[in-house]
């Protein structure tokens, strides 16, 4: 029985790998460096792994950037655009790379990046490969090979790791019609086959193929491509040992398909889909190991031994030890490092703790679970332990607040349905907002400034008292108000000043939350993201935001907004809890925000934003699975809003989404107001609300916020004259795309001034 890895998290404890990428962007450190500060991480994950008593040791699990760009650049799937920094011979094989990843303004060229896009249904994002008809393919990078080699150098025998050809071909896009990608695969292949005859050469014994799109739904062609594929390796390889993943999913109708690649073995997520294990068990042919996925790679909770341990027993009933695998589920990449530097006890109580697991922790719980499936589980040490950990974290106090259990028991369906319909709100809050046609508003942040982040930092650090803080966040937020006074928006925002970021600002007020320090995991690129952790019942002690919203709204006449977080996103974007459903924990943020949003209105605000950017990233990877998910988080999100009479107007926000498939439920959802990002679809987007015959009121964005550039009012009207061409102008607002913290002061004065006059010429022209 051998211990698998499927992948390490190449970010560094420390954050060392996007510390060294910047300071290489920004032309503060030589190429040089940047590639020992990746030579030093392989090392030590690679070392670690071995002395946590993993066998199947991956390479290749390193990246730069992201790894399916270096799956790009290693079968020369590189874009013409790119040629020109190839031929400059002063450009390294990893400017190129940068340059397909960030986009490049250097020498007189001005390249724009490559398209990224959601890795499956996690936070990390992968640059989206580029296909032409009759592509060709060959061999380029041979970071594959390079990183084998100086893993054997190091006396690790590593297991590469490739994206599989059929999963690389379906990640990417068509960038011309007339073809379907998928068709490259006789085109692709020649390189996997060189780049194994390489490997093979070096001595490889083992080669996995991460092929995730074996769990999700296939066309005829694509399982066709996937014998083909494997068939051909196989041919060319009759030695080599080959492992298939899959992850994030069952294989469910793919399990005839899965069980007949003539492949050594299959890797299978038992965590998300632990019953696919019996299909699989009753499919799997003579010889086939099985890779059996039982620690959680997506969570940071400790594993549950006996319940692993059932599963382990089961393979083992129908195949010999040799045959078996153990696992995480999937690539460590989406669990934080080490949980051994979360050392505050103060921000992460010891028992809490106890529970967890990150990265480093969960090789050794690989490990032991080898240990306790071929010794016999006994009266080990290491089981007993862990038991008593599982058993602690189900009785315990601090998760469990039967208050909130109740609460959450009780909700009638009546608590999650407005007083009235739209249409006899509509007039109601007509009446007491006296909006003008074309009202304008904006989505709730205004810029973020290095020195109201320096504020924040002095803050916490302790040289400004709260009080000080308070006073200097008060200054930030009256000037905002007084100034959307002068320029004349409508509803008004008071800022965000006070939040880091949209989730944890409302995790550190709620109970059930804990923190990290340390608990970074990779977005995208350099790019981190440290989930606040939901650990228990999730309840609201106090008002969060009322204050601030109070006090905005005393300066002004105009309606200031109240800012939420929706329930749906701030699930989503959190380390959940696995010992109960989602829509469990999603139910109990929902009261949550119902109770701030009934005591803003209690305080007077009369229009209440409740964001919900993450709606659409929770969708389930299977199509079936759509509609049950949609069901509780469309419920989650009207209980968080029904709470208030039918003159307070609702509104939600929503960025990255297409409608189109969904555009049901996100009526269902039936917010008084929803504004989306439409100016870089030039409205399409809007195309699936007109389409639908949506009812309630919209904000299509009319210009970019991810780009400095100030938009022109004649673009902005005529973008809105687009929109009114296919939504009745009585429905609509006029907003940007999204927050505006990202951006500077003197852009954000420009494009809005402009905005709000774009706004006055088109009631002018009504
Ligand atoms: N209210 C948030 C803001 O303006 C919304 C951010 C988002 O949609 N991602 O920053
Ligand atoms: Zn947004």
């Amino acid at each position: 029985m051998l211990t698998n890895n499927l992948g390490y998290p190449r970010i560094g404890s420390q954050r060392e790998l996007k510390k060294a990428c910047e300071l290489y962007w920004a032309g503060k450190t030589t190429l040089k460096n940047l590639y020992q500060v990746g030579r030093n991480l392989r090392q030590e994950n690679w070392q670690l792994q071995k002395e946590a008593g993993i066998d199947l040791i991956p390479s290749n699990d390193f990246s730069f950037y992201d790894q399916v760009l270096d799956m790009s650049l290693t079968v020369s799937a590189i874009p013409e655009r790119y040629h020109e920094v190839i031929l400059n011979k002063n450009n390294a094989e990893l400017d190129l790379y940068f340059a397909m990843a960030r986009g490049f303004q250097k020498d007189g060229l001005d390249i724009t990046a490559m398209e990224m896009t959601k890795w499956f249904d996690t936070n990390y994002h992968y640059i989206v490969p580029e296909f032409h008809k009759d592509q060709p393919f060959k061999l380029f990078s041979t970071k594959v090979i390079d990183e084998f080699y100086e893993a054997r150098q190091l006396g690790i025998l590593t297991k590469p790791v490739l994206i599989g050809p059929v999963s690389y071909l379906l990640l990417g896009k068509e960038k011309e019609a007339g073809f379907d990608r998928i068709d490259l695969i006789r085109n692709l292949l020649p390189v996997y086959i060189e780049l194994l005859k390489r490997l093979d050469k070096l001595d490889v014994q083992w080669v996995q193929f991460d092929e995730p799109f074996l769990s999700l739904d296939l066309t005829e062609k694509e399982k066709k491509a996937f014998l083909y594929a494997y068939g051909e390796i196989r041919k060319e390889f009759p030695a080599l040992k080959t492992i298939v993943t899959t992850y994030f999913e069952g294989l469910r109708d793919n399990v005839v398909l899965a069980t007949s690649l003539p492949v050594c073995a299959l890797h299978l997520d038992l965590v998300r889909a632990p019953e696919q294990l019996e299909a699989v068990l009753n499919h799997v042919p003579d010889k086939m190991t099985l890779s059996l996925g039982v620690v959680d790679g997506r969570n940071i909770w400790i594993n549950d031994f006996a319940k692993s341990l059932a599963l382990i027993e089961k393979a083992l009933a129908s195949l010999p030890h040799n045959r078996i695998m153990i696992a995480p589920s999937s690539s460590l990449l989406h669990s934080p490092c080490d949980l051994v530097l979360e050392t505050n006890d103060k921000v992460l109580l010891p028992e809490i703790k106890s529970w967890m697991a990150f990265a480093r922790q969960k090789l050794h719980e690989v490990s032991i679970l080898k240990q306790l499936a071929t010794l016999g589980k006994g009266s080990s040490q290491a089981f007993v332990e862990n038991q008593r950990k599982v058993e602690t974290r189900r009785t315990s106090s601090l998760i469990h607040n039967p208050a909130v259990k109740a609460q959450v028991a009780a909700i009638a369906d009546a608590d999650a349905q407005r007083a009235h319909p739209f249409a006899v709100r509509k007039k109601k809050q007509q009446a007491a907002l006296k909006l003008p046609l074309y009202p304008t508003t904006t989505i709730g942040s205004f810029p973020q400034t290095a020195e109201v982040r320096n504020w924040r930092a002095q803050w916490k650090k302790g040289e400004l008292t709260q009080a000080e803080y308070d006073a200097l966040l008060r200054t930030a937020t009256q000037n905002a108000i007084h100034w959307q006074n002068e320029i004349g928006l409508d509803v008004l925002v008071h800022g965000e000043f006070e939040r880091n970021d949209m989730v944890e600002y409302f995790g550190e007020q709620l109970a059930g939350y804990v923190f990290s320090k340390n608990g970074w995991v990779q977005s995208y690129g350099s790019r981190c993201v440290k989930p606040p952790i939901i650990f228990g019942d999730v309840s609201r002690p106090q008002p969060m935001t009322v204050a601030w919203a109070q006090y905005a709204q005393s300066l002004s006449d105009k309606p200031v907004k109240g800012m939420l977080t929706g329930p749906v996103t701030i699930l989503q974007w959190s380390f959940v809890r696995d010992d109960q459903p989602r829509s469990e924990t999603a139910f109990q943020i929902a009261l949550a925000i119902r109770q701030e949003v009934v005591d803003l209105e209690k305080a007077g605000i009369q229009v209440i934003q409740i964001d919900e950017p993450a709606i659409r990233e929770g969708l389930p990877l299977r199509k079936v699975d759509w509609q049950s998910y949609l069901q509780w988080a469309v419920k989650a999100f009207r209980i968080s809003a029904s709470g208030v009479r039918d003159e307070t107007q609702i509104h939600t926000h929503m960025c990255y989404s297409e409608f189109n498939d969904i555009i049901q439920n996100i009526a269902d959802m039936d917010a008084d107001v929803i504004t989306i990002e439409c100016s870089r679809s030039q409205m399409e987007l809007l195309d699936a609300f007109a389409d639908f015959n949506y009812p309630n009121e919209i904000g299509p964005g009319v210009y970019d916020i991810h780009s400095p550039r100030v938009p022109s009012r004649e673009e902005m009207v005529s973008l809105m004259r687009k929109a009114s061409a296919v939504v009745p102008a009585a429905q609509l607002w006029v907003n940007p795309d999204c927050g505006l913290k990202t951006r500077h002061w003197d852009e954000t004065r420009k494009a809005l001034v402009e905005m709000v006059e774009a706004a006055r010429e088109l009631r002018a022209g009504v």
